[in-house]
């Protein structure tokens, strides 16, 4: 894989706690509540005012149990707008009509629709109570406005009914702010899946390299590039030496560590705008744009020696060191990169057969094919 790969860090997106969201809506209904206790007993209502000691006592239960236990989100709704239509209706029996305490029950519409129910019906049925209830509270209203006798003012009717506009409108403004964020973040953590996913069909497990379906996508972008443009590229095959005799002596997993080390080494080694991949087994491969032999032997060298110091030990306490054969070749274009992959993979043959451990370019081939 590239060097640097921060696409695979960046898995976490950020979420408000759903805490924090119940107790601002807590307070919000806490604050509403607050300031008509207090309306209530400047002006007489009684029935108000009482409900009212029960609304704050509500929230103000309701704000810490939810803080405490914010799981049983679809209960504190549904407690919400039984109390929101419950002091609506009172409201308009003994205030009246006119002070604009329905608007709070049409507010509830949306709520339902935006709770799990297990049944999709759900919504459908609380809406026919609600609106049942709305034009019930018209029928004890119709004609008089003021069933309960409060005569309260027509002034401070109209101007509860403007506080009441206020905070109904606010009311779906958050709703409906509620429900664009919640498809904003849906849409987020679908396209960050979708790019861990990309990034993860890519990836050897094993090696944390490319695997060698996605450098094939490079190499062919590689090879375009440099066809439309001038200079060359460098593809360089590695293949650990006596790997089957380490397995053999040291046990499956001891080879795995040893596949992961140096493919760490090489993703250290190879420069950011390089990929490396597992091409097979225990064949790794690296290309480099814009580069050629002198430079990709350069990196083949420098992974082979600090390959060569490492030291491993096996579980049962043996150490044991792994050497690896490169094979360089440079493209410039005029041949496929299949070609060249070839090339690099005839050139590690030839370093296969003479000994191994070792870096073979075109300067120990001068008679190869492709040059
Ligand atoms: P040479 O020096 O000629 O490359 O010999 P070699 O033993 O390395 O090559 P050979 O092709 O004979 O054996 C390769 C071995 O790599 C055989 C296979 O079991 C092992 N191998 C392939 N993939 C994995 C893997 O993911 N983990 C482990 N531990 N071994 C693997
Ligand atoms: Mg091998
Ligand atoms: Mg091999």
């Amino acid at each position: 894989m590239k060097k640097k790969n921060t696409a695979l860090s960046i898995l976490n997106i950020a979420e408000v706690p759903v805490r924090s969201i119940l107790l601002a809506i807590d307070l919000f209904f806490l604050s509403a509540h607050i300031f008509y206790l207090i309306y209530f007993w400047i002006k007489g209502a009684d029935v108000m005012f009482f409900f009212n000691i029960f609304s704050v006592t509500f929230y103000f239960v309701l704000g810490y149990v939810s803080f405490k236990h914010p799981g049983h989100i679809l209960s504190y709704a549904m407690l919400v707008m039984l109390e929101v239509v419950a002091h609506a209706s009172l409201a308009a029996i003994t205030i009246g009509w006119s002070a604009g305490f329905p608007m709070f029950i049409v507010c509830c519409v949306p709520f339902p629709f935006f709770l799990n129910f297990r049944k999709m019906i759900m919504p459908y049925l609380i809406e026919l109570v609600l609106v049942a209830d709305f034009l019930f509270v018209r029928l004890l209203t119709f004609g008089n406005d003021n069933p309960a006798g409060h005569m309260i003012s027509e002034q401070t009717a109209e101007r509860l009914f403007v506080f009441n506009t206020c905070i109904s409108f606010l009311m779906i403004t958050v709703f409906s702010t509620v429900y664009k964020l919640t498809k904003q973040l849906e849409q987020l953590k679908m396209k960050k899946k979708n790019e861990t996913l990309n990034i993860l069909v890519k990836i050897d497990p094993l090696s944390q390299l490319f695997n060698r379906r996605a450098m094939v996508d490079f190499l062919k972008k590689i090879e375009s590039d440099t066809r439309s443009g001038r200079g060359s590229y460098v593809i360089v095959m590695g293949d650990l030496d006596g790997f089957k005799h380490i397995n053999d002596t040291y046990g499956h997993s001891m080879g795995d560590s040893v596949i992961t080390a140096v493919s760490k080494i090489m993703t250290e080694e190879v420069p950011s705008e390089g990929y490396v991949c597992r091409w097979g087994g225990e064949e790794l491969l690296f290309a480099v744009p814009n580069s050629g032999c002198t430079q990709g032997a350069a990196i083949a060298e420098r992974i082979r020696q600090r390959l060569g110091q490492q030291t491993f030990t096996a579980e049962d306490g043996r150490t044991f060191g792994v050497t690896i054969t490169f094979g360089v070749c440079e493209c410039d274009g005029s041949f496929s990169y299949e070609r060249a992959v070839s090339c690099a993979d005839q050139r590690l043959y030839y370093g296969k057969q003479h000994g191994k451990n070792t870096v073979i370019s075109r300067e120990q081939l001068p008679h190869d094919a492709l040059q």
